[in-house]
């Protein structure tokens, strides 16, 4: 059973879909193993014949071929394969090549990942199938939350979502985020339609380009509807937490706008400045509430401000897990008795799973694979022992395990094969089975392998940050100085995060260079998620910390004193580690901040 046909078939707006969703997930977990089967058939079927395909299967006639046998035939010959090899073909489509490459569909839809390779920006298949996943995992995911906490119909979400620009490639397909190609999708309307909770922000504020003035009228809006409000969300939770960061600068202005009806000049884009006047009317009674509310919530550290100002909310609703965990702190300060609840898995090359249990804090939620979705393996992954010490965790691999053979407690990177037409993609997400839904496994999300640095949206490996030093470390040896060690670390404690890269050096350099270097590196990461949030300074200037001579052998020492062997010894490219922190800071004897996007 395909995912979309549930949602057309289905799609009334009644208690009865929430029963038939939950069923129809019931009876596909049971069946896992074989839905997996059968998806893989679909998926080879449907792209019989394709460049790609062909490569591997040559001429062979697979269509008369039983499923199972079909299973094993495609691990035999098709290799893993990672975004690399897929570039030179999705590049093709990017460029007009409407020759059936990947799939016999045309692909007329590119997204950007977020997600980098070596500091580029990942380009990927969107196809109507990836807006309707995303809203089929939307109303599953609703359903499994409705049972627990229920939200009034024709209700409103104060959703903080915005979209990124579509750009046309050289051959005219658009290219965006996966969400901004939801955002304008049929898929969207649909869901708001069927499942009658309505976005405070009309198309205008999402689609706007500009995150601060999106942000002010999502707040805005969100305070006019303030009865309607059902729930707060957002794609990742770090957006909810930056919001109400703005909302505390804010306050008074947004009072201002609800007294007098008005709209601060902060926003200027006519579209969005047109959109939102038609929305807002003088409110000078909410506006002295809320303005109340603010007084005195200010006094307390803005604690619990969420539920004071939107007291009909259920709940707030976001991805906390992974790279969002930092945020979680200042999350549930601004939330304090509203529950937290942590939304799906999944990524731009599609979706993985969705949370079951809405009512585990977001620190124990895992996910449920959904397996009609793509065709899903999973590759055994033991840690090696001597990377004990290191920040990049080493792994000896096995050959990958169809679903139905995973195993709970162990560790695996995630394959996919996608109705978008990528075959045995390495997703490079690490998960471990937590459980198991039926037949169908539960992921704790581990991390991404080889992710090293990120702040918000942007993702930066290891790589990424070597090609950064490698940079920075060539103006500091034009002028005689010698780069003897390294490491980096992610700073989201303070609002705007930043990177912060510890440098230990040889020779006088002067402090000018040392303030080039820092620039140079601020400006080698090319990551789109880390330019755009620097050129709108929700990531702050890279900040460079030059460590007395000897720190590193402090760390060495710290290491080796934690039981690690000196021939084991990796440095940690990047730490969290509080006590390296420690040490690293009370050894920083200079800092010097970027001005590269001055
Ligand atoms: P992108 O494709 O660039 O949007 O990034 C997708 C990646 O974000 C995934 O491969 C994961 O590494 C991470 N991610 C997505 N959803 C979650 C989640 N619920 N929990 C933790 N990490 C997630």
């Amino acid at each position: 059973m395909e995912a979309a046909q549930v949602v057309t078939s289905n799609g009334n707006a009644d208690g009865n879909y929430q029963y038939e969703i939950i069923s129809w997930f019931d009876s596909v977990s049971k069946n896992a193993a074989m839905v997996q089967t059968e998806t893989l058939g679909q998926i080879l079927h449907l792209n019989y014949g394709v460049e790609y395909l062909k490569k591997w299967f040559g001429d062979m006639k697979i269509q008369d071929m039983d499923a199972c046998a079909l299973e094993s035939l495609y691990a035999s010959l098709v290799p893993l394969a990672s975004h690399a090899d897929f570039e030179p073909f999705i590049q093709r489509i990017a460029d007009g090549d409407t020759a059936p490459i990947l799939t016999q569909q045309p692909i007329t839809t590119l997204s950007l990942s977020s997600g980098t390779t070596e500091g580029r920006q990942k380009l990927l298949p969107f196809t109507r199938h990836s807006s309707q996943t995303t809203l089929h995992i939307y109303r599953l995911a609703a359903a499994y939350r409705s049972r627990v906490y229920p939200i009034r119909e024709g209700g409103r979400i104060l959703e903080f979502i915005y979209s990124s620009k579509q750009l046309k490639t050289k051959g005219g397909l658009t290219a965006g985020t996966a969400t901004t190609h939801y955002y304008a999708s049929e898929e969207y309307n649909i869901k708001q339609e069927k499942t009658k909770s309505f976005t405070c922000s009309p198309q205008e504020v999402i689609f706007g380009g500009d995150y601060k003035q999106s942000t002010y009228c999502h707040l805005l809006l969100g305070l006019l509807f303030w009865d309607e409000v059902e729930l707060i969300a957002s794609t990742f939770a770090y957006s909810i937490v930056q919001a109400f960061a703005t909302f505390e600068e804010q306050w008074e202005e947004i009072c201002s706008d609800i007294k007098d009806g008005t709209l601060s000049s902060r926003i200027t884009l006519p579209r969005m400045r047109k959109a939102v006047l038609d929305i807002i009317s003088p409110s000078p009674c909410l506006a002295s509430q809320i303005e109340a509310i603010c007084r005195d919530s200010k006094a307390s550290n803005w604690y619990g401000i969420v539920p004071r100002l939107w007291p009909n909310a259920k709940y707030v609703y976001s991805i906390m897990t992974g790279s969002m965990q930092p945020y979680l702190k200042k999350l549930r300060h601004y939330a304090a008795s509203l529950p937290l609840v942590s939304a799906d898995y999944g990524s731009t090359e599609g979706w993985i799973g969705v949370n079951l249990d809405p009512c585990l804090p977001p620190e124990d939620v895992n996910f449920a694979v959904i397996p009609t979705f793509s065709y899903f393996e999973f590759i055994p992954l033991n840690k090696k022992k001597q990377d004990l010490t290191s920040g990049t965790v080493g792994y000896i691999e096995d050959e990958p395990v169809p679903l139905s053979q995973v195993k709970i407690g162990q560790e695996y990177e995630l394959v996919l094969t996608t109705f978008t037409g990528l075959y045995r993609y390495r997703l490079g997400d690490v998960v471990e089975v937590a459980g198991f839904h039926n037949g169908t496994p539960k992921l704790n999300f581990i991390f991404r392998r080889e992710l090293i640095l990120t702040v918000n949206i942007d993702k930066n490996t290891e790589n990424d940050l070597q090609l950064a030093v490698e940079r920075g470390s060539e103006v500091l040896n034009k002028y005689g100085g010698e780069l003897v060690d390294f490491t980096s670390h992610a700073e989201v404690m303070h609002q705007p995060g930043h990177y912060m890269i510890y440098w230990e050096i040889k020779g006088e350099v002067e402090e000018r260079v040392l303030g080039e270097c820092c620039g140079v590196m601020d400006a080698s990461f090319v990551d789109h998620g880390y330019v755009v949030s620097r050129r709108t300074n929700s990531i702050g200037p890279l900040e460079l910390c030059i460590v007395e001579t000897g720190t590193f052998n402090k760390v060495l020492d710290y290491f080796i004193g934690n039981g690690a062997a000196l021939g084991q010894f990796k440095t940690p490219r990047c730490t969290n580690n509080h006590i390296l922190l420690r040490i690293l800071n009370l050894c920083t004897i200079k800092r010097f901040h970027s001005t590269a996007y001055n």
